[in-house]
């Protein structure tokens, strides 16, 4: 089970924007295709979230086609890896750690510091 979900308020904890929060806008989980085999493997290394005012680059869009509707110089959120946000309790309103708790056969993220369930 991810700790981090969409949705969700993390803190950066790591780079350039450390302390800064935002709400989680997309989860991308890591995979591997091995070309030989075509097989797909997790690849937790490449586990990523993209993060609301959280590392914004600038990329230079070239109008391609007339479907393409941004063009020019255009800014957006870069992901940046899981291991480097941490996620804010609704209960106690800081960065926290979580644990998972079977609850009748539904797995529950609990906050570490004060219990509190998170969903
Ligand atoms: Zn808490």
């Amino acid at each position: 089970m991810q700790k981090i979900k969409k949705g969700d308020t993390v803190q950066v904890i790591a780079g350039n924007d450390l302390g800064l929060q935002g709400e989680v806008m997309e989860v991308k989980k890591g995979w591997y295709i091995n070309r030989k085999t075509q097989q797909t493997k997790r690849e937790p290394n490449k586990d990523r979230v993209v993060v609301a005012g959280v590392r914004i680059v600038k990329k230079h869009q070239r109008p391609v086609s007339q479907t393409r509707t941004q063009t020019g110089i255009i800014e957006f959120e870069a992901p940046i890896h899981v291991s480097n946000v941490m996620l804010v309790c609704p209960g106690c309103a800081e960065p926290v750690r979580v644990k998972i708790e079977i609850e009748d056969g539904r797995k529950r993220r609990v906050c570490k510091k004060c219990d509190a369930v998170i969903d």
